[in-house]
């Protein structure tokens, strides 16, 4: 009875977790990106690659907005913004 609720507890705070991440996505000034790929490196989902060695490009399905790349980026051209 007790591990029903706190499975319940878990999914519910889970669920709010997921839906305040992902209001954010992150989007870089592909003119400025020099396609270092630190931030490929850096994202824990997965969701930047480097297109054609030019730029840096996100994968808006798997990107959750956490940020990081953001505060990777040496060039500061990659942005955590609303969705
Ligand atoms: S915001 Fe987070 S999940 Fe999205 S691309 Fe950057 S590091 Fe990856
Ligand atoms: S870290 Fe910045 S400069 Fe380097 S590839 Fe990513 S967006 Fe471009």
């Amino acid at each position: 009875m007790i591990s029903c609720y706190l499975v319940r507890f878990v999914v519910i705070i889970n669920y709010y977790s997921l839906f305040d991440m992902s209001k954010y996505i992150a989007k870089n000034e592909q003119d400025r990106c020099v396609a270092c790929g630190v931030c490929m490196k850096t994202c824990p989902r997965d969701a930047v690659s480097i297109y054609k060695g030019c730029y840096a490009i996100v994968d808006e399905a798997l990107c959750i907005g956490c940020g990081l790349c953001e505060k990777a980026c040496p060039a500061g051209v990659m942005h955590k913004v609303i969705r």
